[in-house]
């Protein structure tokens, strides 16, 4: 590395693996480096230090994040890495080649991280870089429930809320600087509120946040079915200002499963009343996060998963083949899947996944969307992405001055 000359500042470049947690965690560090000393640089050549933030919710994940530094030290000799993030914090010693793994330089002068990755729930909740009309705004960190896979209760801690006014104080900062959209993220958002005194709920908070919003929408992050009220769902879908998209964390069909998760079962109630709001509102976009090949997952456990995806009208999967995380019960579960048929039965929702995305592409040319756009570097070629959560290529004739607006979706939306 070479040493920044005196009075020239540092520049920091940012690679960020994994979730909108993640996203948030690596603009939080971003925001908070002392803008006399530190220069953020796009480019990792110019890099003097580059931080690494990465996941460690699959073995794949933390795989990828293994590869990224590996690569990242080879291609940018000058500059010193740092690795923070679930990843670091889980297995440090996998990313012994890092300069810093799961702590900040001294040099950046950053207080207040020490207490471990997601524990910054200090100063601003909401992060935008320059120039973006998408912002995250965290609502809370961490989550009660530790399913018996999950790593992430482990790493981040219980439910901690952010209170409302201080939300209410960043998402005014956010409307100023002109944010069309902002994600309400967190660990399990459908707990906020709950450990606050008082006790308080997320649909409470979102009819607070979204009150008196007039050009900027809110979009939820991932909702978890067995603490989300059907109440909420059914409330967000008649608001203007709340994206028509759900995302939910149902993980498996499979009754006996979701039990062996720690999850309490199948909440047939939730998916029946998801199902009815949905065929009522074919606009809607609903994705699902779906585990499979868990300890003891048998093919009729697997059945009864593709079986809700047929009866529940998503249009689109994340799926995930199962990975066994040290620390977590489900680790020495008996009965373990071979990793064949993990991979193998991903693949089979990997497929019905683009079939939804292309049906749910489909249904929507001709319709009007409300589009934000999402870079404003080249006026040819501009994406945007739709409440519904399309991403769409944008025509010059369709962009207005502001970042928000509607626009009819066609063919050419989507590149077909
Ligand atoms: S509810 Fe979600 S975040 Fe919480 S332990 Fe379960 S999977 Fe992890």
């Amino acid at each position: 590395m070479t040493e920044p000359a005196e009075n020239k500042s540092a520049a920091v470049a940012f690679r960020t693996l994994g979730c909108k947690q993640n996203q948030f965690d690596a603009r939080w560090l971003q925001s908070q480096l002392p803008g006399d000393s530190f220069t953020v640089a796009a480019d990792l050549h110019q890099a003097d230090w580059i931080v690494l933030t990465c996941c460690a919710v699959t073995e794949r994940a933390l795989a990828k994040a293994r590869g990224e530094l590996h690569r990242l030290k080879r291609s940018h000799p000058q500059a010193k890495v740092v690795v923070v993030g679930c990843g670091s914090r889980y297995q440090p010693d996998q990313f012994s080649a890092a300069d810093f793994v799961d702590q900040l330089p001294q040099e950046f002068q950053i207080a207040g991280y020490s207490n471990g990755i997601g524990s910054n729930l200090h100063g601003s909740h909401g992060l935008v870089p320059q120039g973006r009309s998408r912002a995250f705004l965290r609502i809370q960190n961490g989550c009660d429930q530790f399913c018996a896979f999950c790593i992430v209760p482990h790493l981040r801690g219980k439910s901690s809320s952010v209170p409302e006014a201080e939300l209410q104080q960043s998402l005014q900062e956010l409307v100023k600087a002109g944010v069309a959209e902002v994600v309400l993220t967190g660990t399990n958002i459908a707990l906020w509120g709950r450990d606050l005194n008082p006790q308080a709920d997320l649909l409470d908070l979102l009819k607070s946040l979204s009150k008196d919003l007039k050009y900027t929408r809110l979009r939820l992050s991932s909702l978890e079915p067995q603490f989300t009220p059907l109440e909420l769902i059914s409330w967000c879908t008649e608001q203007e200002n709340i994206c028509n998209h759900f995302h939910v964390a149902v993980q498996s069909g499979s009754d006996r499963i979701l039990n062996k998760m720690g999850r309490g079962g199948l909440n047939k109630q939730f998916f029946t009343a998801l199902s009815k709001i949905k065929k009522a509102r074919p606009g809607l976009s609903l994705g699902a996060d779906i585990l499979v090949g868990f300890p003891s997952e048998s093919e009729n456990d697997f059945q009864a998963t593709i079986k809700l995806l047929e009866e529940v009208p998503f249009n689109y999967l994340h799926v995930f083949p199962y990975s066994e995380r040290q620390g977590t019960p489900a680790a020495s579960f008996p009965d373990s899947i071979s990793k064949t048929e993990r991979l193998a039965r991903a693949a089979n929702l990997r497929k019905l996944d683009s079939e939804l995305r292309l049906n749910f592409i489909n249904s929507n040319i001709g319709r009007s969307a409300d589009v934000i756009t999402l870079s404003e570097k080249a006026q040819t070629k501009i994406q945007g992405l739709t409440s519904n959560y399309l991403r769409v290529q944008l025509q010059p004739g369709q962009i207005s001055s502001n970042r928000r607006f509607t626009t009819k979706l066609s063919k050419t939306s989507f590149n077909l």
